[in-house]
C-alpha cells in the first residue's frame, strides 16, 4: 500500500527486524477505561493494530486502570466493542490492576536499592520543590530516610495507616536532573477509593510513569507505542525498567497525536459535554467518539482508510475534519442505494393523472453502480416535492418548479406548474400540475427538453420519517480565551430535525442501513431513536465537498 511509506515507525519496526534488535513484535493498545474511544484512538488502535498484523507479531488490548476514581465498567464494556468493531481482534485482553501485586514488589525492590523512598511532602510542596525548567530541584528532607524507615512506611501506607495525600513514595533519582521527570517522581500514592477490578485490596496506587513500563515489560511488549507528550518521559520509563530489573526490555515510541478542526478531541471535555447534557450522550452523532461516529453512520473501513491516509509522523499538525468526511462518501458512494427522500415536503397534485391510480415505475438502486439493481416505486396523483424545488417568484437561472414551468421528476415524468393554492393567509399548501404522459422515464421521449430535474415521493404510500441533520459541535477552533471554556464555542445550530418522507419499500429499513438521498446526501437509520412505527434518519455527510485529497 503506497500511503504505508508515511508511517515512520514502521520503519523502525523494519530496521529493527533487519539488525536483529528484536525477532517478533509485540505492540498494545493500552486506553485508561475513564470514557469512550475517539477518533483520536481510532488512529492508536489503527496503528498498534495494523503494525502487529502487517508483521504477524501481537497485539494487546491493555485496560490502563491505575486510577480507581475515574474508572468503570461501563467504558471498559465500551472500549472493547469499539476495538472489535474497527476490525481488529486483540490476542491477549489484560488488565493492568492485574499486575498491582507485581508492581508492589518492584516498589519494594527499589526501596531496597535505596532507589526509592517515602516522602511526608504535600502535592504542593512537592511540586514546587521540583522546581522548572530554569530552577533546579530542592532535595526533600525526607529524600535521605533509611531503607528499614522507607519499607516500614510503605508497608503502612499499603495497610491503609495513612489518608489521602499524607504520604507518597518517590524515585530516588536526580533533583538536579535538566529533566523535570527525572527530579525524583511519585511511584505509588495513597487513594482510598473502591477500584472496578479490584474493590478495596488496596488504598496505594501506581501513578502512570512507574505503571506503564512495568506494563510494557510483563506483557513481552516490544515497541510501546505513545503519543508525544510522553517523550520527556522515556529516560524515565527506561529508569524504571531498568532499576526494576524487568526481564524484557520494552522501548518506548512517540507519535503525533490527531488533532482535527472543530473537534474537542478529550476524553475529560467529551464527558463534559454528556454529564452537562449538551449531547444525549456518548454515542451522540455529533460526537467525535468511535460510538458516535457509528450511529452517525461511519463505517469501520472509512475510519481505517482516513487513519490510513493521514499517516503516522512525529511532528504535530491540524487535520481538516473534510478529510474524514471524504473517505466515508468514498466507502458508500458505491455500495449503498439511493431511494428518493423528501425532507421538507410540499404537496403536488397532477390533476390530470386519473384519480385512484397508482402506478410502478422503474428505479436504479444506484446509478453509479448498475450491480445494485433496480427497484419499484410508486406514482399517482399526488406526490410530495423538496419545498425549495418550487418558488412562485423565481430568481433568473431557476430552473425548478415555477408558475409555468415545466420539469422532469426523476425516473417518472415531466410536470408543469399549473396552479398555486394557497390558504387564508397567504401560505402555499399546494401545487397544482399537469403531466404529460409521453415523457415516461425510459421510453426514450425526446421531443423537448426541460433543465431542471427534481426528485419526489409518492404521496399516498410515502413513510413519514424523521431526518436529523448535523453540523459541527464546535463552531471553529480559535484557542480558548481568557476565562472562556470549549463549551463557550458551541454551535447552538449542530442538530436540526425535520419531518418528511421516503419510499414505501422503505419500511424494511433497519438501524444502522445506509442510503444516500439524491440532493440531501448519506444518511443512517439512527439505533436509538428509530422505532417499528418510526424511521429515522441521521445526516452522515453531505454529497458534495471541497475537500480534495
Ligand atoms: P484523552 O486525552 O482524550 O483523554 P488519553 O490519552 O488520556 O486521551 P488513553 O486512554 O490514555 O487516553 O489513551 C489510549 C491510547 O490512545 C494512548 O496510547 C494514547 O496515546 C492514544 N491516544 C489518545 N488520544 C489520541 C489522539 N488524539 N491521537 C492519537 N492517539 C491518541
Ligand atoms: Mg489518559
Ligand atoms: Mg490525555
Amino acid at each position: 500500500n503506497e500511503n504505508k511509506s508515511s508511517n515512520f515507525l514502521r520503519h523502525i519496526i523494519l530496521e529493527d527486524l533487519r539488525s536483529g534488535k528484536v525477532d517478533h513484535i509485540y505492540t498494545r493498545f493500552p486506553p485508561e477505561p475513564n470514557g469512550y474511544l475517539h477518533i483520536g484512538h481510532a488512529k492508536s488502535i489503527c496503528l498498534n493494530f495494523g503494525l502487529g498484523d502487517e508483521f504477524k507479531g501481537k497485539t494487546n488490548l491493555r485496560f490502563d486502570d491505575t486510577n480507581p476514581v475515574k474508572e468503570d465498567t461501563e467504558y471498559v464494556e465500551s472500549i472493547k466493542e469499539d476495538v472489535k468493531w474497527l476490525g481488529f481482534e486483540w490476542d491477549n485482553l489484560f488488565f493492568a490492576s492485574d499486575y498491582f501485586e507485581e508492581m508492589h514488589k518492584r516498589a519494594v525492590l527499589l526501596i531496597k536499592k535505596g532507589k526509592a523512598y517515602v516522602c511526608d511532602l504535600t502535592a504542593e510542596e512537592m511540586r514546587k520543590s521540583r522546581g522548572t525548567l530554569t530552577e533546579a530541584g530542592q532535595e526533600s528532607p525526607y529524600r535521605n530516610r533509611s531503607v528499614e524507615e522507607n519499607l516500614d512506611l510503605f508497608a503502612r501506607m499499603r495497610q491503609g495507616e495513612f489518608k489521602d495525600g499524607e504520604k507518597i513514595l518517590r524515585a530516588k533519582i536526580d533533583m538536579s536532573s535538566p529533566n523535570i521527570n527525572l527530579r525524583d517522581p511519585a511511584l505509588y500514592r495513597i487513594a482510598h477509593a473502591s477500584h472496578h477490578n479490584t474493590g478495596d485490596t488496596w488504598c496505594i496506587y501506581p501513578m502512570y510513569d512507574f505503571a506503564h513500563p512495568l506494563e510494557d515489560a510483563i506483557e513481552g511488549i516490544t515497541h510501546s507505542i505513545c503519543t508525544l507528550e510522553f517523550e520527556d518521559h522515556r529516560p524515565l520509563y527506561d529508569w524504571v525498567v531498568r532499576e526494576c530489573e524487568m526481564e524484557n526490555t520494552p522501548h518506548q515510541y512517540e507519535f503525533a497525536r490527531l488533532n482535527m478542526t472543530n473537534t474537542v478531541m478529550s476524553k475529560r471535555k467529551l464527558k463534559q459535554l454528556v454529564d452537562e447534557k449538551v449531547v444525549d450522550g456518548w454515542d451522540d452523532p455529533r460526537m467525535p467518539t468511535i460510538s458516535g461516529l457509528r450511529r452517525r453512520g461511519y463505517t469501520p473501513e472509512a475510519i481505517r482508510a482516513f487513519a490510513q491516509a493521514i499517516g503516522v509522523a512525529r511532528s504535530e499538525s491540524l487535520v481538516d475534519s473534510k478529510m474524514l468526511e471524504h473517505f466515508i462518501r468514498e466507502d458508500l458512494k458505491l455500495r449503498v442505494p439511493r431511494p428518493m427522500a423528501v425532507i421538507r415536503p410540499l404537496k403536488i397534485v397532477i390533476t390530470n393523472y386519473p384519480e385512484g391510480q397508482v402506478e410502478m415505475l422503474d428505479a436504479d438502486n444506484n446509478k453509479e453502480n448498475p450491480e445494485m439493481g433496480k427497484r419499484q416505486i410508486p406514482f399517482s396523483r399526488e406526490i410530495f416535492i423538496e419545498q425549495d424545488d418550487f418558488m412562485e417568484t423565481p430568481p433568473p437561472k431557476y430552473h425548478r418548479l415555477y408558475p409555468g414551468n415545466e420539469v422532469r421528476l426523476i425516473d417518472a415524468y415531466f410536470i408543469k406548474c399549473e396552479e398555486v393554492i394557497k390558504d387564508e393567509v397567504g401560505t402555499i399548501v399546494e401545487i397544482h400540475c399537469t403531466y404529460d404522459p409521453e415523457t415516461k422515464s425510459g421510453t426514450g421521449f425526446t421531443g423537448r427538453k426541460v433543465k431542471g430535474t427534481i426528485h419526489w415521493v409518492e404521496a399516498t404510500q410515502a413513510v413519514p420519517a424523521e431526518f436529523r441533520l448535523y453540523d459541527a459541535l464546535i463552531l471553529d477552533d480559535r484557542e480558548e480565551e481568557e476565562g472562556k471554556t470549549f463549551l463557550d464555542y458551541l454551535n447552538p445550530n449542530s442538530l436540526e430535525i425535520l419531518q418528511g418522507f421516503v419510499e414505501p419499500h422503505m419500511r424494511a429499513a433497519r438501524p444502522q442501513d445506509k442510503f444516500q438521498f439524491p440532493r440531501h446526501g448519506y444518511f443512517n437509520v439512527d439505533p436509538k431513536y428509530t422505532t417499528p412505527e418510526k424511521l429515522v434518519f441521521n445526516l452522515i455527510v453531505s454529497l458534495k465537498s471541497s475537500f480534495v485529497i
